[in-house]
């Protein structure tokens, strides 16, 4: 019999195929005494062994999918299984404590993990304790005989199950073989969303349980445009969903034509429609579907990806890559926004209550512990500006001070370099990202200082809601089309124009089509979204007139007091 369940549709498109489940095994374990220490030294070398060429596997996988330095992790791993002082170590504990290696090997490394995680200002110790964090669970999960699941050598058709997927376990996937995936947790807005989307990966979020429901190898159809999911699905059920599928495929091919189309209405008016990305590689995506901008770098994604800070060339090669291939076509790089759901292995972050009321992006940016890398990131994004159209956003900004601040801090850096000789292109915008309330309420005052704004709208209405974007029982609270979010947009875009500005978006509202007709109507300049959603937008925009859009904004922001009351005026105004 088949199962259904229902999840939040985060990533468009259809799959049938077998589970792949990514969770982590239970690894804990029974602390024995033993006798035959010579036999427990001999597992521990077996261990050892095995981790080492599973780990040797994953790094050519990665080296041949992301490229040898992004593989170069793996090196790092690969030498912490070599390490002579901590094998001795751990042998020496097995003998001296009677012990089993599973014990040892924990007694030991936890206290490696101490002393290089206590050495707070130290990102190359952070980074150590993170790599014998990761290579031990290698090693303990081979002592008990169980496997770890390595996403990167998944060589069939597969929906991934998990829990919810991290930008690096996302970035080990190969689209070949990855057909979906299904998550307990996470919405729309999460990041697990943002990353499907730009790998054009179909997924459904937040179905609360399924890791529990499903067994590997399991059949599965998911369908990201529903949110439904069917376990063990019966052939009509099977066919059915590829049908779903196809048609989804034929749609897409109709909204390819319009690739080189102009963004315009059916009045004639024009919108920019930008795209949101993650890494230089997205550009091809960018450009594949059109867009006109990138309107949202998210150049936090740079330093997840990585095992230690990106240094200043790094971040400028970066930088420089996607500045050129978007040909003189702007690009938004909005500066770090680490915090949140958002963590680096080798930067610790403090324990905090709610993480994303706390210290994140630019307040980790103008603090003393990440002034530093501020700095560094602000002189790469300086030094790559002569290579395209550059505009820098700062993220999380609540008081016109902190905008002044971090403005201060990138003219100190533009000094500098020029003060070096360094070519600095002179008209680069810097604006601010409004997803905080606060900002969004005295967007007249940030007018006057900044040279544009671009709405975050998946902070913005989790703040303004009061309602954790990553909490599904919750979610009900995320409602774009809310009059209360409207009119702090409409509140935004109308501050920037009356001082000669111009308002973007680039929170999942700029590309939601239920969302699209009212924002035109409200008068937003840019909409970024995720590349895949450029193409649709454009369609429903060339369909749409914007003085009746103007005329169903009015009426959204005068008279409807429910997002239900703003869903039945679009409907009227978009028939
Ligand atoms: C937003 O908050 O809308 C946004 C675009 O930033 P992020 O999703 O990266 O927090
Ligand atoms: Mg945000």
């Amino acid at each position: 019999m088949s199962e259904k369940l229902k999840g939040i549709a985060a990533s468009s498109g259809v799959a049938v195929a077998k589970a792949y489940l990514l969770v982590q095994p239970d690894l804990s374990f029974e602390t024995k005494n033993v006798e035959d220490t010579d036999h427990e030294e001999a597992r521990l070398d077996d261990a050892l062994a095995a981790s080492l060429s599973e780990l040797s596997l994953i790094k050519d996988k990665a080296i041949s999918s992301l490229g040898e330095e992004a593989a170069a992790v793996f090196d790092a791993h690969m030498m912490v299984l070599q390490d002579p002082e901590m094998i001795g170590q751990i042998k020496e504990t097995i003998r001296a404590k009677k012990t089993n290696a599973e014990a040892a090997l924990k007694e030991v490394t936890d206290m490696f993990i101490t002393i290089f995680e206590g050495m707070d200002d130290n990102v190359y110790m952070q980074e150590r304790a993170a790599d014998i964090k990761d290579v031990t669970k290698r090693v303990q999960a081979n002592l008990q005989g169980v496997k770890l699941p390595s996403p990167a050598l998944i060589n069939e058709e597969v929906i991934i199950v998990a829990e919810d997927l991290t930008p690096s376990e996302t970035a080990q996937l190969d689209k070949k073989f990855v057909k979906a995936f299904v998550t307990n947790i996470g919405g729309k807005t999460s990041h697990s969303a943002i990353m499907a989307n730009t790998l054009e990966i179909p997924a459904v979020l937040g179905t609360k349980n399924i890791t529990e429901r499903v067994t590997n190898g399991q059949m599965l159809a998911a369908s990201g445009l529903t949110g439904e999911v069917i376990i063990d699905p019966t052939d009509a059920e099977q066919d059915e969903f590829r049908k779903a599928g196809a048609a989804f495929e034929a749609q897409k091919a109709e909204w390819a034509a319009l690739k080189n189309a102009e963004t315009v209405t059916a009045d004639g008016k024009h919108f920019e429609l930008a795209a949101n990305i993650g890494k230089p590689a997205d550009v091809e995506g960018v450009n594949a579907n059109g867009a006109e901008a990138i309107g949202l770098y998210r150049t936090e994604f740079l330093y997840m990806e990585s095992d230690h800070f990106p240094t200043e060339d790094e971040q400028f090669e970066a930088y420089k890559a996607v500045l050129e291939g978007m040909n003189g076509k702007p690009v938004v790089v909005r500066t770090m926004d680490i915090g949140g759901d958002k963590k680096l292995p080798y930067f610790k972050l403090p324990d905090e209550m709610n993480p994303f009321l706390g210290w994140r992006a630019l307040r980790i940016s103008l603090s003393e512990a990440g002034d530093g890398m501020f700095r560094t990131q602000l002189r790469a994004l300086l030094r790559a500006s002569v290579y395209g159209q550059l505009r820098i956003m700062f993220p999380m900004v609540a008081l016109v001070t902190e905008f002044r601040a971090a403005k201060k801090i990138l003219l100190e850096e533009e000094a500098k370099l020029k003060a070096e000789g360094v070519a600095i292109a002179d008209d680069i915008e810097v604006g601010i990202m409004i997803e905080i309330p606060a900002a969004a309420m005295l967007a007249d005052q940030f007018a006057k200082e900044v040279d544009f704004f671009s709405i975050g709208t998946n902070d913005l209405i989790q703040y303004t809601m009061a309602s954790d974007r990553m909490n599904e029982q919750v979610s009900y609270l995320y409602q774009p089309y809310n009059p209360s979010i409207l009119r702090l947009i409409n509140n935004v875009v109308k501050a920037a124009h009356a001082e000669g500005k111009w308002a973007g978006m680039c929170g999942a509202m700029a590309g939601d089509q239920t969302a699209v007709p009212l924002l035109m109507g409200i008068g937003l300049d840019e909409f970024s979204m995720s590349a895949t959603s450029v193409l649709q937008t454009r369609a429903l925009m060339k369909k749409l007139d914007s003085a009746k859009m103007a005329e169903l904004a009015d009426k959204a922001l005068t008279e409807a007091a429910t997002m239900e009351e703003v869903l039945a005026l679009v409907d009227d105004y978009t028939k």
